[in-house]
């Protein structure tokens, strides 16, 4: 989002600068990863339900695509803007680079609060906006997936629209063409809850490697979405606590514990925490306040800023969301010892199982939710390894460590195609 000069392309261009330098970076992969590779945005009209037709905003970043096809979400959200969706493109390239996923990245969205439209408008959205964006996704050139704002329901209008615009001896074959679709049209087991299970198990790898018991834990979550309930949920059932919550309607507090899943459930009916009553309210001072071990941003992107990350006492911050803090803030939280486990490790696994879905789809299979997991597992520990190991050898901090990881790959996909003509 454009916040007057902030510019989130710019801040996450600084964090592979940054890397770049330390890695040494050739100038010729530096120049091509300045900007993406295709910015397309499209303006299309929808029929409201009062018989209207408005018109809305929509953009498909394609950033990279040199270790495979363009990957990642649709975000539906009123601050949705090309700046932000170029920043969110970024990251994608370097999520899948980093954990090893044949992706590049790209990124969509629409600027639209869909809490405000109707079902029936939002299927329209959906389907005018896949109409628009037409042969510019596809399954094996870029493949979207859900976001903030979406989920597999946004995905299945997605899948069928696109099918529906092919020839029909080809539809069947188009089925990969998003990812996080609903079971019953070609999803994969555990994708629903893969962010939030990538986000636990990196967590897990930065226990051991710290001699914590994530059993003894307690932490806070922010943004109880997709993201921040399905990792609540699965901390809670390895025995940690979670003492505060906080979204866009207010903050919550118990020290015994807030149910993580009946607060799911709560959420579900009344779109939001506010009101839930296995806790107390609090203020968001409060809530950034909390004495907690982990603390987990799974919201939005600038959440952890120069005015609140300084009271934050947690020993380790697990980014769920992308981009959730900012330059400033990370300056303040490294000065305060506190640990970040960056987005591009912590929350691509959704990514990964999206990468899992696509497969099952192209050879017609099904895998098991523990060979899902179990697969899901192997990756990110090797990326944590990978991440800690350049961290520890260079004297870096994480992220800019898993910059680095990703940067090798990209480098020597570019080094053994050279760059044409
Ligand atoms: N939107 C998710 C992300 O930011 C998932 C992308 C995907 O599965 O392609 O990583």
């Amino acid at each position: 989002m454009t916040i007057k000069n902030f510019s989130l392309y710019k801040q996450a261009s600084k964090q592979w600068l940054r890397a770049a330098d330390f890695y040494q970076l050739e100038s010729d992969v530096r120049t091509i990863l300045q900007q993406p590779k295709n910015e397309i945005s499209i303006n299309f009209p929808v029929r409201m339900d009062d018989g209207s037709l408005k018109l809305f905003k929509g953009y498909r970043i394609q950033h990279n695509n040199i270790l495979g096809p363009y990957k990642g979400g649709i975000r539906y959200h009123p601050m949705v803007d090309l700046d932000e969706v170029k920043a969110l493109s970024l990251w994608m390239t370097f999520k899948c680079a980093l954990v090893g996923v044949p992706f590049g990245g790209a990124k969509g969205g629409v600027t639209v609060d869909p809490s405000m439209l109707s079902g029936g408008e939002l299927m329209r959205l959906t389907r005018r906006f896949t109409h628009a964006l037409g042969s510019n996704i596809g399954p094996e050139y870029d493949i979207p997936a859900p976001d903030a704002g979406t989920n597999d329901r946004t995905m299945a209008i997605m899948m069928d629209t696109f099918m529906n615009a092919q020839a029909a001896y080809n539809r069947n074959s188009q089925r990969h063409v998003v990812t996080g679709k609903p079971l019953a049209v070609g999803g994969s087991l555990g994708r629903d809850k893969a962010t939030g299970q990538g986000l636990v198990y990196i967590l897990m790898e930065w226990a051991e490697r710290n001699k914590i018991d994530l059993s003894q834990c307690t932490f806070s979550v922010q943004g109880y979405g997709n993201v921040g309930s399905h990792a609540a949920i699965l901390m809670e059932n390895m025995g940690a606590k979670m003492i505060a919550v906080q979204d866009h309607t207010g903050s919550l507090y118990n020290e015994n514990g807030i149910p993580t899943l009946q607060l799911k459930q709560y959420v579900l009916t009344n779109r939001g925490i506010a009101g839930f009553k296995e806790a107390q309210s609090i203020s968001n001072e409060e809530f950034f306040e909390c004495e907690i071990d982990a603390f987990i941003p799974a919201a939005l992107e600038g959440q952890i800023h120069e005015g609140n990350a300084g009271k934050i006492k947690a020993k380790v911050v697990a980014e769920g969301a992308n981009g959730p803090t900012t330059e400033e803030a990370e300056a303040i939280l490294k000065n305060n010892g506190v640990t970040i486990l960056p987005d591009i490790l912590t929350n691509s696994g959704g990514v990964v199982v999206s990468y899992f879905e696509w497969t099952q789809n192209k050879t017609s299979s099904q895998w098991t939710l523990d060979e899902v997991d179990g697969m899901l597992g192997r990756l990110l520990k090797e990326a944590f390894y990978q991440t800690h190991k350049i961290s520890k050898e260079m004297d870096i901090d994480l992220r800019t460590a898993a910059y680095i990881v990703a940067l090798k790959r990209l480098t020597s996909a570019y080094q053994e195609r050279g760059i044409f003509p």
